[in-house]
Formats: structure tokens, sequence, C-alpha cells
């Protein structure tokens, strides 16, 4: 066992209530690409902002067209060794909580119960109406995209429509951001795998856990602007260094 991988085996021994914290990273195994990493679906295309997509409908429709092109790799995808030694870990009662900022529904996938993942970001599984809030299937949306060249709009109350994911400039979810302050003041040690720390205010949430006293551990194969704080950075792919703790 390599010095990094030993001491993260010491650090989760000791704690007695971890939260996960998990970005795309942790998925690029599973055949999803992240955002940053250069050659993804993600570089070639400028995130389109929520103003944006309310504000025009052929902007909807480019980010309907970009949505389905990216589901055809989310819906193949299987949960990946970060994913299960973490399900492990939720399974054995030493990790109370994950917050995670991926929409891939893949830690869903790896068994943890639903009451115990944070989802900042959504989940792109389904869709929702931006005025009346209810739930839409992506099969319902995607035969009337199909058919007709244009994103249905709400049967109920006929507003737009939209993946359940929260978009650059969209309004953070106020019960799953108090959750995860929850979860976080609770926690003596948080574990962030495979985000670059960047988009916020969900990176923010490393430093939030160290204010209340936790340790910080960053596994990330980049450094983040948040190394420094971190009581352990290993930089590294998740899979690998997740493997081999006990958490198989
Ligand atoms: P990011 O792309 O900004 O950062 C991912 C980080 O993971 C990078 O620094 C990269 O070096 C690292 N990484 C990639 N593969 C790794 C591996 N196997 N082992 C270790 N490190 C690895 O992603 P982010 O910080 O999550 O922020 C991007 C935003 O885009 C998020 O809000 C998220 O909602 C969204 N997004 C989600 C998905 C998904 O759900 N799977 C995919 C792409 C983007």
């Amino acid at each position: 066992m390599t010095d990094s991988k030993a001491q993260l085996a010491g650090l989760l021994g000791e704690a007695k209530s971890i939260v996960g914290f998990t970005g795309a990273g942790i998925s690029t195994e599973c055949g999803i690409p992240d955002f940053r990493s250069p050659g993804g679906f993600w570089t070639r295309y400028k995130p389109i902002e929520f103003k944006e997509f309310t504000a025009s409908a052929e902007i909807r429709r480019e980010a309907w067209r970009r949505y389905f092109a990216i589901r055809e790799a989310v819906e193949k995808a299987v949960p990946g060794r970060g994913h299960r030694a973490l399900a492990r870990m939720v399974e054995a009662g030493h990790m109370r909580r994950i917050i995670t900022q991926n929409i891939d529904n893949l830690h869903q996938l790896s068994g943890v119960p639903e009451a115990q993942i944070i989802e900042l970001h959504g989940n792109g599984s389904y869709a929702r109406c931006l005025s009346c809030g209810a739930r839409h299937e992506l099969s319902w949306v995607r035969e009337i995209f199909e058919a007709v060249g244009d994103p249905p709009d709400c049967p109920q109350c006929g507003g737009l429509v939209k993946s359940a994911t929260i978009s650059f400039g969209q309004a953070m979810p106020e019960l799953e951001m108090q959750q995860a302050r929850e979860a976080i003041a609770n926690c003596d040690l948080m574990l962030a795998l495979g985000s670059s720390l960047v988009v916020q205010p969900a990176a923010h949430f490393t430093l939030t856990a160290k204010r209340y006293g936790a340790k910080l551990v960053i596994i990330n194969r980049e450094p983040t602007g948040y190394d420094a704080y971190a009581d352990l950075v290993v930089h590294d792919d998740i899979g690998d260094v997740m493997q081999g703790l006990g958490f198989e």
C-alpha cells in the first residue's frame, strides 16, 4: 500500500461520521465524461445559462438536443469502483450522507438509499416544469421533441419543461443546501472525490467542513484550489485509490 493510501485508510478508520462529496470525476470510469478534462463532450460546448434557456425557444431546442446526446452515455453507465466503495461505507454506517454535484443517478444505482443522497445540482433522469414543479418523464419529452421539433410545455400549467438539473445561473435548491449544511455540521471527515472544486457554491462546502472542525480529504487526478486546506490530498485515479481499502 502506498503512503497516501495508508494515510487514507488511517483517516477513514478513525472517523466516526463521514460525509462524501462527489463530482463528475467519480463517474468518468463509467463512461460519462466530466466537465473540465480536455477533449470531453462538455469542452466542445459553452454551457447554456438558465436565463438563456428561459429567454429563447431556439436555445431550449439546442439544450434538449445536447441533453439527449449526453443521456445516451448516462443511460448505459453502471456504478464504478468509487461509487461501490462509498455504497459499502454507507451500508457499514461509516458514511452518513453523500453530497453530490452529479446528476447521473449512479449513487442511487450503487444501492445507496435515496434519503442518504443530497443532489445539489438535481437529477438528470427526469424533467420538471419550471412553473408548477410537476415531474415529467424524459421519454415523454423526447417523443414530442422528435415528432414536432420542439420540447413540450407542461400539460398542467403551460410552463417551460426543463431537465431536473440546476443550470449555471439557476437558483440552488434550498432544501438540499440546508440538508448539506446539516450533514457537514455533524461530520468529522469530508471525503471529496472527483471534483475540480470550481463550481460554486458547492465547492465551498469543503471549507465549511473545515470550519466545523472536520478533517478534509481530497481525491482528484488534478490539483484543486482547495488542496491547501485539506488534511490529505491524493492526486490519483479514484477507482485505484478506493480499491483495496476493504470497501469492495
Ligand atoms: P469537473 O469536470 O469540473 O471536475 C472533475 C474533476 O475530476 C477534474 O478535476 C478531473 O481531473 C477529475 N477526474 C476525472 N476523472 C477522474 C478519475 N477517474 N479519478 C480522479 N479524478 C478524476 O466536475 P465537477 O467539479 O463535478 O463540476 C462540474 C459540474 O458539471 C457539476 O456541477 C456537475 O453537476 C456537472 N457534471 C455532472 C456529470 C455527472 O453527473 N456525471 C458529468 C459532467 C458534469
